[in-house]
């Protein structure tokens, strides 16, 4: 990893690079990037490069229409499926205003305020993520389709699984780019695959995740196919979650592992607070109409508020072989989260369960056969946000957020998301004229 700006221009011209992305996620959780040479690099490196924020969703809010991208000089890796001379590199940035001071909402930034707000405690934050994923057909034009590329299913080999190419793929650029790959699989749907990766320190893990999805997008389409992370693209089909393992340590003492299914108290207090602001979690970790598609659709996804040990339609479970890869999966979030966001509220709304002490609710884990929406008559459960307009409504409801995120930031999302809920209410769906039409 290069430490400084002698060692990042030693890296450019060890390894021949010719173009350098200069790469931020938007408030959406998509990656952006622009593309300098390797001229430009120093200067870059010294003083940013200013770039017109008012089209990048998110941050147009900003009464500056100039920003600055600031390289992260240690997150600076090659692009391996680039072309191998005149190479390209890519740097994740931070974001500033021109003066130097900090652009309050970018995402990054906001994640690495908690995370030093939590090491002011003592406390340090570890993550990874269970990304799933369907690989779909193109057409002819190279679009995509809703076509899975097998009809193979759970742990399934070849020649069921007609992905192994292209997973073996993604795993192999993954490593190449750093990553400890636990292990990748077919996932229960048709064309769905997972790959699991080794637990870092949150903000590393976050930006692990960003090239992740980028990772997987590029070399799917290499191998004519698409990657698509939609939390519910087919309806009889499981959908894709982005489970997240969590670790926490004081003082150097893991916290949250648990010593033959004994919780200790912090932990306990922890993961009370994450199910406790969990609802006003939703809409950032669940940010699509389409996510809801999922975590009302069963199949695996949970959909009430509980925690437990076995089973998986638990919001928090905690799998019996709790490791290095982390020590309790949170279930709800899916893959087109904002990571960053998402990440610094569930470590703030943890911290906020240790801070208050929060009693856990008694373990319970729902009955696998049963729909995840069925409650049991006499056991009212609460449930998660079932659409996002609801979600939107208990973001708005917590104040925990809303301080995490800042006013400003929380108050854009909320508007952007309504206007996107307002556009999905209005639009007249398949569904509607199926069920209708015949009749009325
Ligand atoms: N695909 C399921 C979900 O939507 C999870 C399946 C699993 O446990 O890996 O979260
Ligand atoms: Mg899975
Ligand atoms: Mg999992």
């Amino acid at each position: 990893l290069a430490k400084n700006i002698i060692e990042a221009m030693k890296f450019i011209e060890v390894n021949d690079v010719k173009f350098i992305r200069l790469q931020f996620c938007d408030l959406f959780g998509q990656n952006r990037n622009i593309a300098i040479t390797a001229m430009q690099m120093e200067r870059a490196l010294a003083s940013g490069i200013p770039f017109d924020a008012s089209l990048v969703v998110g941050f147009s809010e900003s009464q500056y229409t100039d920003l600055v991208l600031c390289p992260d000089i240690s997150t600076i890796q090659l692009l391996p499926w680039r072309p191998q001379q005149g190479k390209v590199a890519r740097i994740i940035c931070d974001i500033k205003y021109p003066n130097g001071d900090i652009f309050e909402s970018d995402s990054r930034f906001i994640l690495k305020e908690m995370i030093k707000r939590a090491e002011t405690l003592g406390y340090q934050f570890s993550t990874s993520a269970e990304c799933e994923f369907y690989l779909f057909k193109q057409d002819e034009n190279g679009d995509p389709t809703t076509i899975p590329t097998d009809q193979a299913g759970y742990f399934d080999l070849a020649p069921y699984d007609r992905g192994e190419n292209t997973r073996r793929e993604i795993c192999l650029t993954l490593e190449d780019m750093g990553f400890e790959i636990e292990s990748s699989r077919h996932e229960a749907g048709r064309g769905q695959h997972e790959i699991d990766f080794k637990c870092d320190d949150a903000l590393s893990s976050a930006d692990k995740i960003m090239t992740f999805k980028t990772v997987v997008k590029t070399v799917a389409q290499r191998n004519g196919v698409h990657a698509s992370f939609l939390p519910k693209p087919l309806i009889d089909e499981p959908g894709s979650g982005m489970h997240i393992r969590i670790s926490l340590s004081k003082d150097g003492e893991d916290i949250l592992a648990n010593d033959n299914g004994q919780l200790g108290a912090e932990a306990k207090q922890f993961m009370a607070g994450v199910l406790a602001h969990i609802k006003g979690m939703t809409a950032i970790a669940n940010p699509l109409v389409n996510s809801y598609k999922r975590l009302t659709g069963g199949q695996e996804a949970p959909h009430q508020i509980g925690w437990g040990f076995g089973n998986r339609a638990s919001l928090i479970r905690i799998p019996i072989e709790s490791n290095e890869f982390g020590r309790f999966e949170l279930r709800g979030p899916d893959p087109t989260c904002n990571p960053y966001l998402t990440f610094a509220l569930i470590l703030a709304a943890g911290l906020d369960g240790i801070e208050k002490q929060m009693v856990l609710m008694d373990e319970w884990e729902p009955e696998v056969e049963k729909s995840s929406k069925a409650v049991t008559p006499g056991e009212q459960r609460q449930e998660l946000p079932i659409t996002l307009k609801e979600a939107l409504d208990e973001m708005k409801a917590d104040t925990m957020v809303s301080s995490v995120l800042g006013e400003n930031l929380a108050q854009k999302y909320i508007e952007m998301k309504t206007a996107e809920w307002m556009d999905y209410i209005k639009t007249v769906h398949p569904w509607e004229i199926d069920r209708y039409l015949l009749t009325y």
